[in-house]
């Protein structure tokens, strides 16, 4: 009997038997191969892999983790956001983290846009978020708080084990991915079957880049060199618990306090770019950040005449990318190993905790029945792929706007050119702000233009650019030619302000999908949402059953008379009965403005930018 089948009918026997077994099987010439079987595997331990263990052992799943090193391990990337608060706080380590003395982050100063004026974003200001503050944390310690909370939850976590390889169904490069191999560091071979792998290796993406297609962002080809510091002497002002970014003719600097940490007081780093290699090889990387720092002077003020230096210059390649399938038949990648930003925003580490979470939310309705694994790939990669595609956007634009920096200068240059056709998420959001649309109070716009308020105030607007496509002049239009209020005027047209979807959302109580219907503002591209409310569902306002069924009248081209003629007609009653039913529908829609009236003789509805 071959080694493979051999093998297959053991694992099929023992498929549905929920809990760990080891056999140890002889291959010829192998030596032994540990096999063994679970509910799911995922590879690393990290931020991402932590947090989807926790969540489906908790929801009573076999889960191993095997991860590559040792914890505590180094990680970069300090700087954390209130996102990601509630999850800490479902695992009961607020407390914990508490005591390990991180500093608390309450917002981010920026030394970029129009001039030299440093400037902030204060999560004091913004009422949307979950939690009024994070922390700037020592990663070695953090992430081993998260796997240490993961094992309690009885996650079998195999450290020093270093996966190479994907299992799958048949030869075919698309079947269905069924385990993973790894060796340890003693040399044995081992390889876990299980019903879920999901990838959360980090950059490596050690599965992600055998089943998926990863897609660079070729404007943010990046190279970070950083280290720490003690005794810097630091802002000395209500600044303190910021990060601090500072751009100069190299890129830009981050400044993270981080007092207490194994690494140092201070993480400081400079975001620089690959058309450098060849002098930053040359001169090597503590001459390169030392000239550039000589261009960053707030940076050279926060370090003050005293600071040591803690630690060796260290280099990391931080370009931007995503995949092409960060869900598929029997796989999730999650983290860093799905997709990977600039660091500029801090949005590294909550969405590698949100994506965990994300992903074990989707196992679980699958494994409960409630949604089958494509719909639940689907929702899981399209909320991925618009979060991405909205923060890269948001992130091209943070850079073509520093007016400080020369545009000419070697860094600058490559990342100046603003796309209109590309940045659709910034400049939808900054024709609302210039023209915000009286008659079209969406529910979205609230929050999306709160978060943008507190950038785009202070970055250099090309309005050149900028009025060619929005602009005043097609808002005042579309003002013009709605109501103000719904009138219900028979002769008047509703018009749904969105599209109508069905999608999932995240029951967070019982972390399952469930269905929802709701209304999206702009079904294509929407405009800058936060980060978390991507990767836990779409940008929905629900609508229930009674409300969906009049939005669904709304073609365009219905007037009221003819919606009310419809739903005599489907309800065997008369108009006037009908219209009094639908009155107290429609105040509720109408106050959510989910609903517009075109004038009769207004011009159809024009998209603020397409
Ligand atoms: C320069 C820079 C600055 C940053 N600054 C910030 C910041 O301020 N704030 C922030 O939130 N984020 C920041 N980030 C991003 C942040 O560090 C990552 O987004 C975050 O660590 C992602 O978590 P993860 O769990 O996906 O991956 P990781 O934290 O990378 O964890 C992946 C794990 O997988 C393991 N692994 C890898 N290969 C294998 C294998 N073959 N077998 C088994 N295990 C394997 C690794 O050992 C690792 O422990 C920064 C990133 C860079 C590059």
């Amino acid at each position: 009997m071959s080694h493979f089948l051999r093998r297959s009918i053991w694992l099929r026997t023992i498929g549905m038997v929920r809990e760990v077994r080891t056999r140890a099987i002889s291959t010829e010439g192998e030596g032994h191969l540990n096999v063994e079987c679970c509910d799911v595997v995922i590879v690393g331990g990290g931020p991402a892999g932590a947090t989807c263990a926790t969540y489906l052992a908790d929801l009573g799943k076999k889960v191993i983790i095997v991860e590559k090193e040792h914890f505590p391990r180094h990680c970069v990337g300090e700087s954390l956001l209130p996102s990601m608060m509630p999850i800490l706080d479902d695992f009961d380590l607020l407390e914990k983290v508490e005591a390990c003395g991180f500093p608390k982050k309450t917002g981010g100063t920026f030394i970029w846009g129009k001039n030299d004026e440093p400037w902030d974003v204060l999560f004091s200001n913004n009422p949307f978020l979950p939690h009024p503050y994070a922390y700037h944390v020592d990663r070695a310690v953090f992430d081993k708080l998260l796997l240490d909370r993961a094992i309690e939850s009885g996650v079998d976590v195999r450290q020093g084990a270093n996966v190479k390889d994907v299992l799958r169904d048949g030869p075919e490069s698309d079947a269905r991915v069924t385990g993973i191999r790894y060796t340890t560091e003693e040399g044995d071979s081992h390889e876990v079957h299980a019903r879920f792998v999901v990838d959360c290796s980090g950059r490596p993406s050690v599965i992600g880049r055998q089943v998926t297609n990863r897609e660079y962002d070729d404007k943010m080809r990046q190279v970070a060199f950083y280290t720490y510091f003690n005794n810097a002497r630091g802002p000395q002002d209500e600044r303190e618990g910021h990060v601090i970014i500072e751009s100069c003719k190299w890129g830009w600097f981050w400044y993270i306090p981080v007092h207490g940490s194994t690494m140092g007081d201070v993480s400081m780093g400079l975001v620089s770019g690959q058309e450098f290699k060849d002098e930053y090889g040359q001169i090597g990387k503590q001459a390169f950040f030392e000239r550039a720092l000589e261009d960053a002077p707030y940076m050279q003020k926060l370090l003050g005449p005293d600071a040591e230096r803690a630690q060796e210059f260290r280099a990391v390649v931080d370009w931007a990318y995503t995949c092409d399938r960060s869900a598929g038949d029997g796989f999730y990648l999650a983290g860093d190993s799905a997709a990977f930003l600039d660091p500029m925003l801090s949005t590294g580490v909550s969405v590698a905790m949100l994506a965990g979470y994300s992903t074990s939310v989707c196992i679980h309705s699958v494994d409960e029945g409630i949604a089958t694994e494509a719909e639940a790939a689907e929702f899981y990669h399209g909320n991925y792929q618009r979060m991405y595609e909205i923060t890269r956007d948001f992130l091209h634009y943070f850079y073509a706007c520093n007016g400080r920096e020369d545009k000419d200068a070697i860094f600058w240059k490559a990342r100046n050119t603003l796309q209109m056709d590309e940045s659709i998420a910034a400049c939808q959001a900054f024709c609302f702000l210039v023209n915000t649309v009286p008659a079209n109070p969406h529910p979205a716009l609230d929050k999306q233009i709160h978060m943008y308020l507190q950038f785009m105030d202070q970055l250099e607007h090309p309005l050149a650019e900028m009025e060619k496509v929005d602009g005043k002049h097609q808002a005042q239009k579309k003002r013009d030619a709605y109501n103000e209020v719904h009138s219900m005027d028979l002769d008047t047209i509703p018009e749904l302000n969105g599209a109508l979807e069905s999608s999932w959302a995240i029951d967070g109580e019982n972390h399952r999908l469930r269905p929802v219907k709701g209304v999206e503002y702009d079904s294509n591209r929407p405009i800058f949402s936060s980060t978390s409310s991507w990767l836990l569902g779409r940008n929905l306002h629900e609508v229930s059953d009674e409300e969906a069924d009049i939005l669904e009248k709304m073609d365009g081209k219905r007037t009221w008379s003819d919606i009310l003629e419809l739903f005599a007609l489907e309800r065997g009653s008369d108009r006037a009965t009908v219209r009094a039913q639908m009155q107290p529908v429609l105040a509720a829609l109408s106050e959510r403005g989910l609903f517009l009236e075109r004038k009769r003789s207004g011009t159809p509805s024009i998209a603020l930018a397409s």
